[in-house]
């Protein structure tokens, strides 16, 4: 069995920054970076907006050279996903084994009650690591509708960030599909480059906020169809038509176009893990700095002799910080990622040398 000061889990932008921070603060961490390394970047291919890079930077080369960084400065990475935690006491329990009979598939796709019997099996097991504190950037995936060509096509016009993509889509037809704020945001940011955006929302009605719908709907290059899915992406090496869904009558048609933006929610991966922590009402981790009401609650609780909010990035468990796309409902950007997980190691430092 390993002992550490930090184990951080996850590994994007986040979890490697934490990983810098921790390793010169020369707490030789160990970084559980999972089976696929490097989180969401590794699915994207230029990042223009990260600073630093004038002319860009290729995700995948990104995460790469953060994973470096972190491995000069002494954090010891594991190619492993961290399987099972126990945050009931100190030192925190890790484990970074399968048990008997399952593999990654359960914990990626595994369905409430199958993870619950992989949890059970596992913690009867021992444990692998022990942790004085732990660092937690697992990040949050993008909802997917799971047709035919979606991935195949994904970062070469299906897009999950019109923040990031909308500049490569300069007069381009491009489809927004959903109708929550996400959608609304995303269309938002297309129209500042794209010659149309076309939004699809598979009910009668948006879910986005009034303000939001208002300013999409009063857009000259905007068309929003109701009742309206996608039934299949195709193309030739890149996106060049959708198969439209009509949800209530189920008819079918083929549409030409550029890009297509999947904007149907995000799932934060908190299934190891989740029912220790508090979590907001979307399945976030809530630490002292959340901007909802669980976080402003927690940074009133902790209010210090000074008069300021200690570690920001705690979680509702002492000795537990979170930083990334798992706390981040607003933001997702590699930068703001990376900034959080600068925080959460330098507050991880502090309350690890105030013990
Ligand atoms: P939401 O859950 O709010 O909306 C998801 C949308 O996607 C809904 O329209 C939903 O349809 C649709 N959808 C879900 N699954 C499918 C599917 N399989 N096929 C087709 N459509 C689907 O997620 P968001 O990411 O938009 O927002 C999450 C939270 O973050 C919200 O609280 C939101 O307000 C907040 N947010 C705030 C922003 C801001 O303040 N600037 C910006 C972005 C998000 P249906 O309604 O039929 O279920």
């Amino acid at each position: 069995m390993q002992q550490t000061k930090v184990a951080i889990v996850g590994s994007g932008p986040s979890g490697y920054t934490a990983g810098i921070y921790a390793g010169r603060a020369s707490l030789q961490p160990i970084l559980f970076a999972g089976e696929k390394s490097g989180g969401q970047l590794m699915f994207t291919t230029d990042i223009e907006n990260y600073p630093g890079f004038a002319n860009g930077k290729n995700g995948p080369e990104l995460m790469m050279e953060m994973r470096a960084q972190a491995e000069r400065f002494g954090t010891q990475i594991k190619d492993q996903y961290v399987t099972g935690l126990d945050l009931s006491a100190r030192p925190f329990k890790l484990w970074t084994h399968f048990p008997e009979g399952f593999t990654g598939e359960a914990l990626e796709n595994g369905k409430p009650e199958e993870l619950e019997a992989f949890q059970t099996k596992l913690k009867a097991e021992p444990h692998d690591v022990e942790a004085e504190s732990v660092i937690l950037t697992v990040g949050a995936h993008s909802k997917m509708l799971g047709v035919p060509g979606e991935l195949e096509f994904l970062g070469r016009g299906v897009s999950t960030c019109a923040v990031c993509d909308a500049a490569f889509y300069r007069e381009k037809n491009t489809i927004v599909v959903g109708g929550g704020d996400t959608a609304m945001e995303d269309t938002l940011a297309l129209t500042k480059f794209a010659a149309s955006v076309l939004v699809l929302v598979r009910g009668e009605k948006m879910r986005a906020s009034k303000v939001m719908q208002e300013r999409v709907m009063q857009h000259p290059k905007v068309k929003i169809l109701y009742n309206m899915t996608l039934g299949e992406v195709r193309g030739e090496g890149v996106v060049k038509e959708v198969e439209l869904l009509n949800t209530q009558t189920q008819a079918k048609s083929v549409q030409p176009i550029d890009g297509v933006f999947i904007a149907i929610g995000h799932v934060p991966m908190t299934y190891v893990f989740g029912k220790q922590l508090q979590l907001d009402g979307h399945g976030y981790i809530v630490t002292r700095q959340s901007p909802g009401k669980e976080g402003v609650e927690m940074a009133r609780a902790a209010i210090n002799a000074e008069g300021r909010v200690s570690f920001p990035t705690m979680t509702s468990v002492e000795g537990v910080f979170a930083a990334g796309d798992v706390v981040d409902t607003r933001y997702w950007q590699a930068v703001t990622a990376a900034g959080q997980g600068c925080s959460a190691a330098i507050d991880a430092e502090r309350w690890l040398e105030g013990r």
